[in-house]
């Protein structure tokens, strides 16, 4: 996939991930405010109907008290007879000689005539102990009206059905009435999980696939560039060896041996450069993790920095770079692998040098702290962006400069001083600003 197909996938899945984010945000939102309205609406519409409901079962119970009173010729007060205890539960006081199955019947007809349609529980107490007499569940409907659930089973029953005057009241509970209202709002607010559910779902799938995309395009880029700097790197040497001997096999040195001494003498050299380049990307190109294996010995490390100062020097005679090293650990003795630790101080100096910017001045410092030695290398070079700070470890990785590669490298050095650092179960750390310079920061364990 080319680049300008990636970003448009990008910018494209970018722009669709938006949108279907807004429109779910928008169409939630929506559909909230018109589901509260309708609760609201549903509530108002309940609580009139519960008032109704209410309502109709006080004037039944009054027309059944008021039906027994006729029926026994007592003209007694049925005001304070039916008493509302809540919602679905009222009581009511009796004064009469009553058959539990003739106040079943009164119940019956009495509520079918108000127009209610609910299961009932029916219950008669004697008031002197509150303990239940006779009790039966009532299913309504619609075919027979009202049954009794059963005669015998359900319905409580005692033997002495005979009601004595005075001391009865009887209740009544509607077992269904409250709870119509919370299965509602139950009910409403199901789909929205599943949804929610889903739509999370597909938006973590795109999100990983945008990831997979993006990893892909750089690892892509990153093999690219070492491919180019690979071939940059190998072709140099092999063209300056073909030249040279291209020369000496056409022209005549039987009068010349020091010119034909020259030419095998620059094929020797490029030829063992290569040889170091190959060698050098195929030992650290293989290198892995558990596969080092360390030759420890007690080494000084001011010695190895001095060394790796010296050779600076030496190399920057013409350009007056400088190097400035302070030694502030008393105890430079530690327990690591001479040639691994040479190359990695001489790795970060030579990166110091490669990413200059004006007058190359490297600082370094060493401090003994925490049961090791940490080395200070500051440097006053290009530095790095933030963005190519987290990856400059990786192998491969060179922070992108365009098609134009000034600089030489595979991307290895920094990989492989990280390898060796940690390999000494030691850390390092790194810390830039773009046109002002890098440090790094190695602690090794004594
Ligand atoms: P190479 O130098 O072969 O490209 P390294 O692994 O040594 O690979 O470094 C990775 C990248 O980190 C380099 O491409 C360079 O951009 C950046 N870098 C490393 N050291 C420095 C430094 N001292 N100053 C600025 N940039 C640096």
């Amino acid at each position: 996939m080319s680049r300008k197909v990636i970003n448009a996938v990008v910018i494209f899945g970018a722009l669709s991930l938006t949108s279907v984010l807004l429109i779910q945000v928008f169409w939630i939102k929506s559909t909230l405010k018109a589901q509260q309205t309708a609760l609201t609406l549903q509530e108002r519409q309940d609580s009139l109907n519960m008032r109704q409901f209410e309502e109709q079962v006080r004037v039944a119970l009054r027309n059944v008290v008021e039906e027994i009173n006729t029926q026994q010729a007592d003209s007694s007060d049925l005001y304070g007879a039916v008493k509302q205890k809540s919602t679905n539960y009222f009581l009511v006081d009796i004064n009469e000689d009553l058959h539990p199955y003739y106040l079943e019947q009164l119940l019956k007809r009495y509520f079918y005539d108000n127009g209610i349609s609910q299961n009932f529980l029916y219950g008669i107490y004697d008031c002197f102990n509150d303990s239940i007499v006779y009790g039966n569940l009532i299913r309504f409907s619609r075919d027979s009206l009202y049954n009794p659930i059963s005669d015998t089973i359900a319905g409580i029953t005692s033997p002495e059905l005979a009601w004595k005057k005075d001391g009865h009241y009887f209740t009544v509970f509607f077992p269904d009435v409250q709870n119509e209202l919370v299965e509602l709002s139950v009910q409403s607010s199901s789909p929205w999980l599943y949804l929610l559910i889903i739509v999370v779902l597909i938006l973590g799938f795109f999100v990983f696939s945008l990831s997979v995309i993006i990893r892909q395009k750089r690892l892509a880029e990153v093999r690219n560039d070492f491919i180019n700097n690979m071939t940059h790197e190998l072709k140099t040497p092999i063209s300056t060896i073909g030249l040279s001997s291209e020369t000496i096999l056409r022209e005549d040195f039987s009068h010349n041996p020091e010119k034909l001494k020259k030419y095998a003498s620059i094929i020797y050299k490029e030829n063992k450069r290569l040889e170091n380049q190959v060698e050098k990307v195929l030992n650290i190109a293989k290198l892995r993790e558990n596969e080092i294996t360390l030759n420890k010995s007690k080494i000084a490390i001011h010695e190895i920095l001095e060394e790796a100062a010296e050779s600076f020097r030496f190399n920057q005679l013409e350009n007056g770079g400088l190097i400035e090293t302070v030694y502030n650990a008393t105890d430079d003795i530690i327990n690591a692998d001479e040639v691994h630790i040479t190359n990695v101080v001489f790795n970060i100096i030579d990166n110091a040098v490669k990413y200059a910017r004006e007058t190359i001045v490297i600082r370094i410092q060493t401090k003994n702290e925490r049961g090791g030695i940490s080395i200070l290398f500051e440097d006053n070079g290009i530095g790095i962006k933030k963005d190519d700070l987290k990856q400059i470890f990786e192998k491969f990785y060179r922070v992108p400069t365009g098609n134009l590669h000034d600089v030489k490298g595979f991307g290895l050095g920094l990989y492989y001083v990280k390898l060796i650092v940690e390999a000494h179960r030691g850390t390092i750390h790194v810390k830039s600003k773009v046109d002002e310079g890098t440090s790094f920061l190695i602690w090794l364990p004594k």
